[in-house]
């Protein structure tokens, strides 16, 4: 329900619709005479009790008036059932009744009468009850309407912030996390391993001669084999626990949690073989060639005082390496 509906609850919460149910016609009428001379008052009569339920869902009423005795159907039968049904469940019900009777008043209430009147009620208290309860039921009304956009901007706000959070982490050309998001995972993951004394793996990635690919192809054509070697990456990381992310430039890395280093290298040498395998033409380091990658990478069982940095370093080294012996491979660091 939005402001608007709400604000079309509180014009009108004086206004009661009244449902009497009742089986003589001649109460109807009385009661029906009472009221018609009140502002705001609408009243429907229903003189059948099988139909009490039907009419009520459809008609809406603010507050039922129900008699107690009525051939076929027990009053207070009809009142449980008014309160399991989910659209009656919190209509005000006043009960009629022909006699001042403490036991009938009481087991009135306890079937979930909210009041209880003996007929025929004079016709200024009638008024007056009927007024009571039908605003404290647009203000219960009124309440939920306003809990349940509550609720709905609450879920909103929810979403928006999960979006932002993706924003906040991915890298805009390559859809992989960005290195902020890269150095808090590591962050997580250092300590989760030391924790557990497990072996925390990661590959640094780097694309060889890029630099001169830029300079042959162009900037555009550059971002694009970028995104193709981010792709790449994205499904070498099999494990919900691997992040794959853009380190910077044309470097990217994965964390490969619990992974061993023959794990770690077998994932690695895969990923330089389906990098190579996309056949990118390349002018470097000759004529002909495709892009490739070369990778660095390390395992860590974390110690304490240590810091994920020395893992990022003894990757580094191992790309190093790979650099120096002629890249398109795996180093070590
Ligand atoms: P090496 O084989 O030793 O890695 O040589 P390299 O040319 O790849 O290394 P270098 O670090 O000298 O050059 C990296 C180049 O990557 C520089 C720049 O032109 C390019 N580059 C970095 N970020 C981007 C980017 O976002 N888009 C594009 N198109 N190019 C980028
Ligand atoms: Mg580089
Ligand atoms: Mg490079």
């Amino acid at each position: 329900m939005n402001d608007l509906q709400i604000d079309d609850f509180k014009s009108d919460e004086n206004a009661a619709m009244v449902l009497l149910v009742d089986d003589q016609a001649m109460i109807g009428e009385a009661v029906r005479r009472g009221l018609s001379n009140e502002e705001n008052i609408d009243f429907h009569f229903c003189a059948d009790p099988h139909q009490a339920i039907a009419q009520a869902v459809r008609i809406k009423p603010t507050v039922i008036l129900q008699d107690l005795v009525m051939p076929g159907l027990d009053g207070l039968s009809l009142v449980r059932e008014y309160r399991n049904h989910p659209a009656t469940r919190d209509i005000p019900i006043i009960v009629l009744s022909t006699k001042e009777d403490p036991l009938i008043k009481s087991a009135a209430f306890a079937a979930g009468a909210n009041d209880y009147l003996v007929k025929l009620p004079d016709n200024i208290e009638l008024v007056a009850r009927i007024r009571y309860h039908s605003r404290s039921y647009m203000t219960l009304l009124q309440r939920d309407a306003a809990y349940r956009a509550l609720r709905v901007s609450q879920q909103q706000l929810l979403d928006t912030n999960l979006v932002l959070q993706r924003l906040m982490n991915s890298d805009g050309l390559t859809g992989l996390s960005n290195r902020r998001h890269f150095d808090e995972y590591m962050e997580l993951e250092w300590r989760r391993a030391l924790r557990e004394q497990s072996q925390l793996s990661l590959l640094m990635i780097d694309v060889d001669y890029f630099k001169s690919y830029n300079d042959n192809f162009g900037h555009v054509e550059g971002d694009e084999a970028l995104r193709k070697v981010a792709e790449a990456i994205r499904n070498a990381s099999s494990r919900p626990s691997d992040l794959p992310a853009r380190y910077g430039g044309e470097e990217f890395s994965l964390v490969l949690p619990n992974t061993s280093p023959g794990g770690a290298r077998l994932v690695a040498e895969k990923l330089r073989q389906t990098i190579e395998a996309l056949k990118i033409p390349h002018n470097s380091p000759s004529e002909g060639s495709s892009l490739t990658v070369s990778i660095g990478l390390s395992t860590i069982i974390p110690k304490p005082g240590g810091n994920y940095r020395d893992l990022v370093s003894a990757a580094d080294k191992g790309l190093y390496s790979a650099k120096k012996n002629g890249r398109n491979q795996v180093g070590v660091g």
